[in-house]
């Protein structure tokens, strides 16, 4: 007997998400990308684009007719009202999406949710397991400056826009510590796996 096993995975800009992520997939788990469903819902043509086009204006297309990111993300980010009205178009649709690929998942699958704003959005409460990858803020941003092309300052005013260690922390059922190298991050994952199988086994199927 089993069921599907629900993993919700998080962390913050830089803490390794990525490649605990990819980890996990070629363990065989089925990931499903937050924020890659988020923009294919919008994607040109989508019904989702065209509703997102009623409710902010043309002015947010570019002229190719896709979606202007960043004009968008400039409306909503100083302003709670325009970012709630565009969950409201967004959420639905990527729950859509996730429901037709759980549909999908056989019996006993691990499937990961790759969440990078899980506990902005509190959205613990959607899983059967939290885990959090942490690392340390300077690891972070050293990470992002010499792997990812950051400044310092940019990285810096990512990570303090996003939830605190302690924050996501407090929400995790499994904290995975990627202050080491790759090799101790990936001993981790491997573990972890072996234990998210172990579960998807045993849990009563619901
Ligand atoms: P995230 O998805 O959390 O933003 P990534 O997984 O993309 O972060 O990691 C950021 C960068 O740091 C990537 O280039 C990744 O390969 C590298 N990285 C992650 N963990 C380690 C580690 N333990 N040691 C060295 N490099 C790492």
């Amino acid at each position: 007997m089993g069921a599907v096993l629900k993993v919700g995975l998080t962390g913050g800009i830089g803490s390794g998400k990525s490649e605990v992520s990819a980890r996990l997939r070629a363990h065989g788990a089925m990931i499903i990308d937050a924020d890659r469903i988020a923009r294919e819902v919008v994607e040109p043509g989508t019904p989702g684009l065209a509703a997102v086009a009623a409710e902010f204006g043309e002015e947010i297309l570019r002229p190719d007719g896709s979606l202007d990111r960043e004009k968008l993300a400039s409306i909503v980010f100083s302003d709670a009202d325009r970012r709630a009205a565009l969950n409201a178009i967004v959420h639905p649709l990527v729950g859509e999406r996730v429901a037709e690929l759980m549909e999908a998942a056989p019996e006993d699958a691990v499937v990961v949710y790759d969440v990078p704003l899980l506990v902005e959005n509190d959205l613990a409460g959607m899983y059967d397991v939290v885990v959090v990858v942490d690392a340390p803020v300077e690891t972070q941003i050293r990470r992002l400056v010499e792997r990812r092309g950051m400044t310092e300052e940019e990285a810096r005013a990512r990570i303090a826009a996003q939830a605190t260690r302690e924050q996501r922390r407090a929400l995790a059922h499994h904290v995975i510590d990627n202050s080491g190298s790759l090799d101790e991050l990936h001993a981790q994952v491997d573990a972890l796996w072996d234990e998210l199988v172990r579960r998807a086994h045993t849990a009563p199927a619901g």
